[in-house]
């Protein structure tokens, strides 16, 4: 466990230890350690003044940029409880989580506010901060991408971030927050259905920011590449979090453009990095990526979405690194299981699924029956975890929160297994499963079969209702640059390779396909009627 109660005070560790390193950069911008100290000050003596309550909510929706982590920990010095948002959420459903969360300041952009917010959130807000500076467009010239502190906007019904980080207030004073105070309402990002929001306390960041630092160590002041969102757990806690307490240089590139992530590499020489799998592939198929973009990295981590080794053996024959596999969900904070420092995740030899790692200290992961009792190793069952990183529960949602932990053991909705070292495996989610003629078919399998098909790039598995089969399979895929092959020569690659009921008898090509934010493939919206 971090010694630290929070991220803030781990935080101002780094500043007394640091306080000239950078702590963040983006583009040719660059923020020391003291500098966003007393920006962030300002943000929470802003926000203070403007009436903010210890225990308020503030909702973050911003794309990664140095105006996130000041308003983070702005909030945080003021006492409140973040709300992250997805920037790519709507009106109704950011009116959902604000009305929900109970929400009092959004710090938002103001794009996206005169675009679709200001009629659902006006209401409800008494607090709002504009961001303009980080709105960019990355294909426009690289003098644009400089943090903009110097360029403000002419006028705003809203105060501006920089304005107010650079008022130059103090925080406010007897706003502490301890271990057990909830640090984030994380509405989950919907792969699923209806956002619920886990209550993240500071102490669940901490015991997974110090796994982070203590099961990938990295040479403290290095640079961490933020892939993964921020607003996301995975982006908070591995890359900021890890970040932060580590006295590193936390280096942000709005969002995802393979391109612009290559020329970060290559200018920051980052350390570390995690990302979603759909992330290493984007980058893999890149024009001009070469072995030396990875040069800098002495840990690469995927979370938060099926790995395929095929890609893990691609990606180390192509390019050098070799990609971690980590197992987490937003209810745990992140991270549950990951692979240990030194050893590499095995591959089952049955199913040819790559090992998520094994549970983290302090970390009780079982595979469980529809009964709650534990089945023998090797066998398949719902992965249910206890650990220091598991929330209490979600957010006003006694019912929901009582389903998925009982007994404060969290029910994590994904089939699983344990090998008899002790390597967790996951199988797939629960919900996902497609029962063809009575045979269960894990759509990851089917994946991981589709992706060591050279002209496979992205590739997605979900059931369709049939007649004859009740659900059958089918599979969609978009392809490498440059490559082609008939969807019939994928489904006979599939066939030679997997069980007569298992291979898609149905393959579409898209150009595309379509994800979260985090860069999850939304294999629900792929299942709806299209
Ligand atoms: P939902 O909204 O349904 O909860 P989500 O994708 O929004 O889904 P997250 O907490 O972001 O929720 O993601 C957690 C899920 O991601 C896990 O339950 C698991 O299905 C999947 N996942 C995470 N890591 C891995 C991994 N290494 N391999 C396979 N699946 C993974």
């Amino acid at each position: 466990v971090h010694p630290a109660e929070t991220l803030v005070h781990a935080f101002r560790d780094s500043v007394a230890r640091a306080p000239g390193h950078p702590a963040l950069a983006y583009f040719d911008g660059r923020l020391t350690y003291r500098e966003a100290d007393e920006l962030s000050d300002s943000v929470a003596g802003h926000l203070a003044a403007r009436g903010l309550e210890r225990g308020d909510r503030v909702a973050i929706m911003l794309q990664n940029s140095p105006q996130f982590v000041l308003a983070l920990l702005g909030a945080w010095k003021a006492g409140a409880t973040v709300v992250p948002l997805n920037p790519m959420y709507k009106s109704a459903e950011v009116g959902h989580v604000l009305k929900d969360a109970e929400v009092t300041a959004l710090i938002c952009s103001d794009r996206a506010w005169e675009a679709y917010l200001r009629d659902t959130a006006a209401g409800a807000l008494s607090v709002r901060i504009a961001v303009t500076a980080c709105e960019l467009d990355l294909q426009t010239s690289s003098d644009e991408r400089v943090l903009n502190f110097e360029r403000l906007p002419a006028a705003y019904d809203a105060d501006d971030l920089v304005a107010v980080a650079r008022q130059g207030l103090a925080a406010p004073a007897g706003r502490e927050l301890a271990a057990t105070d909830v640090a984030l309402i994380s509405y989950t990002s919907g792969t699923s259905g209806t956002p619920k929001g886990a209550m993240n306390s500071h102490g669940n960041i901490m015991v997974n920011a110090e796994r982070q630092r203590t099961g990938h160590p990295i040479a403290e002041g290095s640079a961490y590449f933020a892939l993964a969102p921020l607003f996301h757990i995975t982006g908070m806690v591995c890359q900021l979090a890890a970040c932060l307490t580590n006295a590193g240089t936390l280096v942000l590139a709005y969002r995802f453009h393979p391109g612009v992530v290559l020329d970060a590499f290559t200018e920051h020489r980052p350390a570390y990095t995690v990302g979603p799998s759909t992330a290493f592939m984007a980058l893999a198929a890149t024009p001009g990526v070469t072995p030396e973009h990875f040069s800098s990295f002495q840990v690469i981590s995927s979370g938060g979405a099926p790995l395929p080794p095929a890609l893990v053996e691609k990606f180390r024959s192509g390019f050098g690194p070799y990609i971690r596999n980590g197992y987490g969900l937003t209810e745990c904070t992140a991270p549950c299981a990951s692979v240990p420092p030194e050893r590499e995740a095995p591959v089952d030899p049955v199913s040819g699924t790559l090992s998520v790692g094994v549970p983290g200290p302090d970390t009780v992961v079982r595979i469980i029956d529809e009964n709650g009792a534990e089945v023998p190793f090797g066998e398949q069952g719902e992965i249910a975890v206890r650990g220091p990183q598991v929330v209490t529960g979600y957010w006003r949602l006694p019912e929901a929160t009582t389903a998925a932990f009982p007994d404060g053991e969290l029910r994590t909705g994904d089939i699983g297994f344990m090998d008899r070292a002790g390597w967790l495996y996951v199988v797939d989610r629960k919900k996902d499963m497609i029962n063809a003629s009575g045979f269960k078919v894990w759509p990851r399998e089917v994946e991981d079969v589709l992706y060591t098909h050279p002209a496979v790039r992205e590739a997605a598995v979900v059931g369709v209702p049939d007649a004859y089969r009740g659900e059958t399979v089918r599979a969609y895929v978009s392809l490498r640059p440059g490559a082609s092959v008939e969807p019939g020569e994928l489904g006979a690659y599939c066939k030679e390779r997997l069980a007569a009921y298992k291979y898609p008898r149905e393959v579409e090509i898209l150009t595309e396909l379509p994800k979260t934010a985090s860069g999850k493939i939304l294999r629900r919206e792929l299942r709806s009627p299209r």
